[in-house]
């Protein structure tokens, strides 16, 4: 479902203005104010916002070719390009967004919170929805939408099965709050705090409270600490609020929840609090004070919802960090870098520094800083707070760069520390080999150019890639998450080398995101992965008998199929001394007729369960074989019914409840009444399905790049590589690519059957494919040696090569060799 359906009809009357012509009559779905990011369908509505660098009104025509019917505008347009368009005037589009979206949030039943104030913001709305996603079907707004076009497409976002939404609002002149209280209309509030961004517009401190107070006037409840004294005082002379339960927390005062005390202990912060006559305790894995503070909010609010002690300190004991604009990317001899290009305050240096050590591959932390330029702060008080952060995070060794960090080194006395004066002293110092498998934390003020730094530390990489990129990975699994209901559990499955696409950095992702389990093949995938310091739980799908010792020993819950290899694990789990409660699964067979218990065979299966008493059946499953394909639908249907049955039966039997799981990537759109208790995500997390009606949904992840080594012509009557069956007409130019089929590009496609993407061209394969090496027809292309070439990914459609191969994307990708190197790339 989605949130957004409206006829012409309603949608004109409610962005009011003047219907210039209505030509097309279709219901509208989609909606949009950024031509590059659009559904270019005839359910979209494109809003031309007149901006300083881009107008909208300049892209309507082009979006009319690509097929939007419905536009609103606020300049004139040529109707007559237009001949099929519906075309509304307004004054102010922005108003008319606005207005749009005050009625759309007005018909959703979603409990929203409205979050302000000058930090935090984005980061106590992701941390909310951490701790309440696994109670409430939740919206909240992308990134950091708060502004005054954000706002508005956040929530135009609403569907009716919304429960929650969480908005951020930010302001940055007078007068705007109100525009955004009236479209939010939150029920609870949340005051951050206040710092001295964007004082310019506001003649002062106290003015600037005010106006933010403003998106509370009709809220229920409000949140903040006490402790900040101009909010405080701003609240209790609010004239224009209406009554409302106000809640506080304080380090240093009475307050609904006073803060007693705070110690951090490793990674980790332990608070205790009074609450309602109570004394409480939560541990958070953070250091800094931005992120007591966020959580102190967090902790209140949990508490007046009235959620269980030991609850909310499980689900705080369980936040991840929001990388905000943190970037990262494998860094050279093993290393993790991350660049941190956001500004250079000590706030913003606590939560990069939380982030760091937040990585778990490499034990050995790095942090490379510059001068920070734009604190008022005495020098030497500002660098000592920086070396106390420093220390408290136990960063290994520390590289300071610039005059100012220089002249106070002896604040970082005692550190493994090294300073440079600029960052050309540090690149002319240093080598590359001065870094070795460590996580690396690079965060300057921008007069000092780090992305030198960057550019130098990257994992170089001119031959064949694989380019991973994380961040569709991550949309693709909150698309598939919002097919889902709210509390179904996601396994995501990493065999294969992630379907070919690297583990550890996609297993990392996936915990980071929040998937409940993980599934490898063979146990081997797994022991690497826990290794590399992955703890969620992992199943494995392949359990060989000689890895039973080494599953117990990394904690690999194995899938239980047959009746050896329940009986083997039974005495694998005696022998290490685990008498009861290792978590197995238990895989039926319900038609696939490939690994699985039969359904006629669970009272026996029960009896060796029961007689065993050392494991405790996290779940039972079976898998469907034509998920995809309509053909089999009543196949699948019996599929699940027999599964139904055959899982009830076991459980009692065994009188116990145990998860339930059917679905794969497919299965999951098809059949979302089969969801159970969790689904196994494949192949739609790597974007390599289509998804159904819903084309273009999910996101490939991966592209195949390579590189030209050399270019060359021939003349008429010459061919091209060994056994050359085919001789050119004309002189052609040739292009030689550094892939061959011993890098997984198949041989089939040579001869011109398959193509490549060369500077916007797309040419095609001449002569055989070599181990190594291949060429391409570059006839009439602009490009040179060393120019980078796709093989398959954002251009070119992985599907359209599978198809010449007469196979599907898996094998195609799962087949790219190993020494093709993996490269993470992330928005
Ligand atoms: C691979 C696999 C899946 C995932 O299937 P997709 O179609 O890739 O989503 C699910 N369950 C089992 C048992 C699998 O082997």
């Amino acid at each position: 479902m989605t949130g957004f359906d409206y006829s012409i009809a309603d949608f004109c009357r409610l962005v009011g203005g003047t219907v210039l012509q209505k030509n097309h009559n279709a219901p509208l779905r989609h909606l949009g104010i950024d031509s590059r990011k659009f559904d270019y369908t005839d359910a979209s509505v494109f809003f031309a916002i007149p901006g300083n660098r881009r107008n909208g009104h300049h892209f309507v025509d082009a979006l009319y070719k690509r097929g939007v019917r419905t536009f609103v505008v606020s300049e004139a347009v040529d109707l007559t390009r237009l001949p099929e368009a519906t075309v509304i005037r307004v004054d102010n589009t922005i108003r008319a967004l606005q207005n749009l979206a005050a009625h759309h949030r007005a018909r959703s039943n979603a409990r929203v919170v409205g979050i302000t104030g000058s930090n935090g913001k984005t980061v106590v709305k992701e941390w909310l929805y951490q701790l309440l996603y696994m109670q409430f079907h939740i919206l909240r707004s992308p990134k950091s939408y708060n502004s005054q076009v954000g706002v508005p497409l956040s929530l135009l976002l609403l569907d009716q099965t919304h429960e929650m939404a969480l908005i951020e609002a930010g302001i940055s002149e007078p007068g705007e709050m109100e525009v955004l209280q009236k479209m939010i209309q939150p029920e609870i509030g949340i005051f951050t705090n206040v710092g001295e961004a964007h004082q310019y517009h506001f003649e002062s401190l106290e003015a600037k409270v005010k106006e933010k107070l403003r998106l509370f006037t009709d809220a229920k409840t409000l949140i903040y600490c006490r402790d900040h004294e101009l909010i405080h005082r701003a609240v209790a002379n609010d004239q224009d609020g209406k009554p409302r339960r106000l809640l506080t927390w304080s380090l240093s005062q009475e307050a609904d929840l006073r803060i007693l005390s705070h110690s951090c202990s490793g990674n980790h912060t332990n608070l205790e609090g009074s609450y309602g006559g109570k004394t409480i305790t939560i541990e958070i894995p953070f250091l800094s004070a931005a992120a007591i503070e966020n959580c102190c909010h967090l902790w209140l609010l949990l508490l007046f919802m009235e959620i269980p002690d030991a609850e909310i300190k499980r689900r705080f004991a369980s936040l991840t960090p929001v990388a905000m604009r943190l970037e990262q990317v494998a860094g050279i001899n093993g290393s993790v870098l991350i660049n941190d290009a956001y500004n250079s305050d000590i706030n913003a240096l606590s939560i990069a520094l939380d982030y760091l050590v937040f990585q778990v591959k490499n034990k050995k932390y790095t942090a490379i800083l510059s001068d920070i330029l734009q604190s008022g702060e005495a020098r030497a008080k500002l660098y000592k707070r920086v070396a106390d952060l420093l220390k408290t995070h136990r960063i290994d060794r520390f590289v300071g760069i610039g005059p100012d960090l220089i002249q106070n080194r002896a604040c970082f006395d005692g550190m493994n520390a090294e300073f440079y004066e600029s960052t050309d002293e540090f690149l002319a110092k240093t080598r590359r080999k001065d870094f070795k498998k460590e996580n690396i934390l690079v965060k300057g003020a921008r007069d000092f150019a780090f992305e030198r730094i960057i550019e130098f530390l990257q994992e170089k990489s001119h031959e064949t890639v694989l380019e991973i990129d994380l961040s569709k990975l991550v949309h693709n699994l909150n698309y598939v998450r919002s097919k889902l209901k709210p509390d179904t559990k996601v396994m995501a499955m990493v065999k294969a080398f992630s379907y070919g696409s690297g583990s550890y950095d996609i297993a990392r992702t996936l915990e980071y995101n929040r998937v409940d389990y993980l599934a490898v093949a063979y146990a081997d995938e797994g022991i690497a992965l826990r290794n590399d310091g992955i703890r969620i739980p992992i199943m494995v799908l392949n359990p060989e008998v000689s890895a039973y010792d080494a599953m117990i020993q990394y904690r690999l819950e194995p899938q239980l199929f047959s009746f050896h290899t329940l009986n083997r694990f039974s005495q694998a789990l005696e022998n290490a001394g685990e008498v009861a409660g290792f978590p197995v699964h238990i895989k039926l067979n319900t038609g696939m007729n490939r690994l699985g218990f039969n359904p006629d065979e669970i009272p026996q299966l029960a009896d060796a369960i029961k007689e065993s008493g050392r494991f405790e059946i996290k779940s039972v499953f079976s898998h469907l074989a034509g998920s995809d394909d309509p053909g089999f639908d009543v196949f699948t249907q019996e599929q699940i019914s027999e599964f139904t049955a055959a899982a009830d039966e076991l459980s009692n039997l065994l009188g116990v409840k145990m998860m339930r799981h059917i679905l794969n990537s497919n299965g999951i759109l098809r059949y979302p009444d089969a969801q159970f208790d969790m689904v196994r995500l494949g192949l739609g997390l790597y974007g390599l399905t289509t998804f159904g009606p819903e084309q273009g949904a999910l996101k490939p992840v991966s592209s195949l790049k390579t590189t030209i080594s050399q270019i060359r012509e021939i003349e008429p009557g010459e061919g091209v590589g060994y056994n050359p069956s085919h001789r050119v007409k004309q002189k052609t130019k040739i292009a030689v690519l550094s892939i061959g089929y011993a890098d997984g590009l198949p041989r089939l496609l040579g001869n011109g059957v398959g193509k490549v993407r060369i500077a916007g061209e797309v040419v095609p394969f001449i002569g055989n494919i070599c181990m190594d090496m291949s060429m391409v027809d570059i006839s009439g292309v602009d490009c040179a040696e060393g120019d980078t070439v796709e093989v398959f990914g954002t251009h070119l459609d992985i599907y359209e090569m599978a198809g010449h191969l007469h196979t599907i994307p898996y094998e195609v990708i799962t087949n790219i060799s190993r020494r093709v190197k993996r490269v993470f790339v992330q928005d």
